[in-house]
């Protein structure tokens, strides 16, 4: 699965995807990452991205010429299946859109800055617009690195262990239930028996239940 991320600040998106399971998944050549440098499109001397909203108000609005060059340039390149603009008016992002998204192979992802972008740059290029939640952040670089890491960890062969994937919380409708590792015993705080006990039904089940628990205690609305 390839990404091309569009982003005025690209060394902001550096880090999060150079370590761990995003850095392996890219190794093993399963994901490919790539990101684009917005001013590198911009035609004007100054090389400016943003420009004053028609109408008046606050806040500088991200032009259209840029991302116009930037996208037709990629598309120009290969098929994309989805074109996603960062937005905190978007769909709110949950474990199923990551689940979806993890069988595509190409994707655009617009970040956004100060106000936002020029309304047409969405009404022509864009095919989805996604929330990470109800919050608003100052670009789209950390909620672009929020879904591609939901993404890639779940594109079969990247993490090593697959079936970690499959209980993990939201993958089916209920929360992870609580881990543990050694000691068994730290300072009287003592593991749960059953995990000692090396029978393995009966700590699937023990897992089940606790996973039941914990879901009607923190998130009832999963279980309807
Ligand atoms: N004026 C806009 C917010 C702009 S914030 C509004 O009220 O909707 C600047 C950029 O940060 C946005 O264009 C978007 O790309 C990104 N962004 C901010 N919060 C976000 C969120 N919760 N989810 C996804 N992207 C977000």
């Amino acid at each position: 699965m390839r990404f091309d991320i569009i982003t005025v600040l690209p060394d902001l998106l550096q880090s999060p995807f150079a370590h761990s399971i995003l850095q392996r998944a890219q190794k093993k050549g399963i994901a490919e990452i790539h990101v684009h440098n917005l001013r590198e499109y911009a035609t004007n001397k100054q090389k400016s991205v943003d420009d004053y909203p028609f109408g008046g108000g606050s806040g500088m609005v991200m032009a259209i010429p840029p991302f116009a060059a930037c996208i037709e340039k990629l598309k120009a390149e290969r098929e994309y299946d989805e074109v996603i603009f960062m937005s905190p008016d978007g769909k709110t992002f949950n474990q199923e859109i990551a689940n979806e998204l993890s069988g595509l192979n190409n994707v655009i992802i617009l970040c956004g800055h100060y106000k936002g972008i020029d309304q047409r740059i969405r009404d022509i290029y864009v095919t989805r617009e996604i929330s990470i939640g109800d919050y608003v952040l100052s670009g789209g670089e950390l909620p672009a690195a929020v879904l591609v890491d939901a993404v890639i960890r779940l594109i079969p062969g990247v993490l090593n262990d697959e079936t970690s994937a499959l209980s993990d919380s939201f993958q089916g409708d209920l929360l992870d239930a609580p881990i543990y590792t050694r000691p068994a015993d730290w300072q009287g705080h003592k593991v749960p028996e059953i995990l000692l006990s090396g029978h393995e039904a009966k700590i699937n089940e023990w897992r089940h239940e606790q996973a039941l628990k914990r879901t009607q205690e923190r998130r009832p609305d999963l279980l309807k």
